[in-house]
């Protein structure tokens, strides 16, 4: 069954709220945005502590809830690492797999990434690949080549089950903030240039699974209540993940307001 047209609004929290402020901020959304329309998917990326009780609070709401990162290893002697199935079982449905901050910050490489994504299909998480370039790879003129080796690794022959979307999230790295702040946020990705990436990224995806029908294409990179609209308006760009603006209940109501 093909896709329902949808715009796709993903929260990353990253390591920016604590228990008792992952909680607060889930109750509000479901109180405040809890009617999203179906045409909306709005998903949760809380720590992964809170996932559980994040998950009760928008119960009953369509709102959804996911992991921001999983081991491919589905039980044993891992110390530390919580595997998809794991995040399935207490009902989160959506994963984000290699994140930049994955990538850089820990070293993540794409054979792991690989990985991590085949065992999130495998566990019937939906998984959001995240692909992006650093600065100085984009002043070499690398895009291109490194979003391609990052799809290739990724998505080579892998058997995506015909329910579950096939969506990549471009987030540029040097357009990613880095903190909460104004002052911090990463230079700006101009909408023009992130649907061109989004042409792109569907064309690549295309060659590498023809039988996939469609890929959802999602933006991140310091998107605010301001800027929003300019990714939407892309044909190329079916929605967006966001962290910093995420984590205000009255900037991620207004991203999401833009549809509702
Ligand atoms: C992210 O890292 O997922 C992200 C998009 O962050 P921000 O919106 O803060 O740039």
């Amino acid at each position: 069954m093909p896709e329902e047209k949808r715009t796709y609004f993903f929260a990353n929290w990253k390591m920016y709220l604590n228990h008792e402020e992952s909680l607060a901020l889930a109750h509000a959304i479901a109180n405040d945005l809890g009617d999203v329309s179906s045409a909306t998917k709005m998903v949760l990326f809380p720590n992964a502590l809170s996932v559980v009780d994040v998950k009760k609070a928008v119960e009953n709401s369509p709102i959804e809830v996911g992991a921001q990162n999983v081991y491919w290893i589905g039980k044993g002697g891992c110390t530390g690492e919580i595997s998809p199935t794991m995040y399935k079982e207490v009902g989160a449905t959506y994963a984000l797999i290699g994140h930049s901050e994955r990538r850089h910050l820990f070293q993540e490489t794409n054979h792991q990434v690989r990985q991590k994504l085949e065992a999130a299909l495998d566990a019937g998480l939906t998984p959001v690949l995240c692909v992006g370039e650093t600065m100085k790879e984009r002043d070499e003129g690398q895009t291109e080549e490194v979003l391609e080796a990052q799809l290739r690794s990724a998505f080579t022959d892998v058997s995506w089950p015909k329910e579950l979307p096939l969506i990549v999230a471009y987030e540029p790295v040097w357009a990613i903030s880095k903190g909460r702040g104004k002052e911090d946020m990463g230079k700006h990705c101009e909408p023009e240039e992130a649907g061109r990436v989004g042409g792109l990224v569907k064309h690549f995806v295309k060659g590498l699974l023809p039988g996939v029908s469609e890929t959802v294409f999602l933006f991140g990179g310091s998107v605010r209540p301001t800027t929003v609209a300019g990714y939407l308006r892309e044909p190329k760009i079916q929605g967006v993940l966001v962290g910093a603006a995420s984590t205000h209940l009255e900037s991620w109501k207004e991203i999401v307001q833009h549809v509702i």
